[in-house]
């Protein structure tokens, strides 16, 4: 059975979801160094003017992802999703506010000193709770999709197909982009599974 049959029949309420490094873009030594390959753009670009959404869905910033990605008509989230919280700048603060005490922890210890005022201070502030998953079921929600795909590489890319899996869609194919880093994991939760990014390149040009 062809998986991705159902989206290719009705792009007009299929949303394509991406992760970025390692699944579009081949890992590189340097984060600064990753490049989309070409071939892999045209095919983005092309989707994205035919179906419903186009997103991708990054651990750099949003605006990093975007010109990484280099497209317009794709919706860029970045931050693992937390940009598309609701409370994106007050955890933003929180995030900030608790990397400086951690510091001050650091200077305490290397003082030789108790950190562990410190670290009530840490314990006190609440845990970040965006993750891929939600970003995924936030970018179905605003718009009328009723097929989807995700494709991934990584631990973090669970959460993603477990959101496209619970956003009560009517089809969704789960790919993971495999590598030699990559968690087995997610080849085990993917309905279809691809050698690597320049793969999933060809995968999109059947869509
Ligand atoms: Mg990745």
């Amino acid at each position: 059975m062809d998986l991705l049959a159902p989206l290719r029949e009705a792009p007009e309420e299929t949303a394509l979801l991406f992760d970025v490094d390692g699944t579009l873009s081949p890992i590189a030594p340097r984060p600064e160094l990753a490049r989309v390959p070409v071939e892999t753009r045209v095919e983005l670009a092309r989707l994205a003017s035919s179906y419903l959404l186009v997103a991708c869905i990054s651990g750099r910033p949003g605006e990093e992802a975007a010109a990484l990605v280099g497209l317009d008509g794709i919706r860029y989230v970045g931050n693992h999703g937390l940009e598309l919280d609701e409370r994106a700048s007050e955890l933003a603060a929180q995030i900030a506010a608790r990397a400086e005490l951690e510091q001050v922890a650091q200077r305490a210890r290397e003082e030789g000193l108790d950190p562990r005022w410190g670290r009530k201070v840490l314990e006190v502030r609440p845990s970040v709770a965006a993750d891929k998953g939600t970003a995924v079921r936030a970018l179905l929600a605003s718009v009328p999709a009723r097929r989807g795909l995700y494709a991934g590489d990584d631990t973090t890319d669970l959460d993603a197909f477990q959101g496209l899996a619970t956003a009560g869609l009517d089809h969704a194919v789960r790919v993971a982009v495999e590598s030699d880093e990559g968690p087995q994991e997610l080849a085990a939760a993917a309905d279809l599974t691809v050698p690597g990014p320049e793969a999933l390149g060809r995968l999109l040009a059947t869509l």
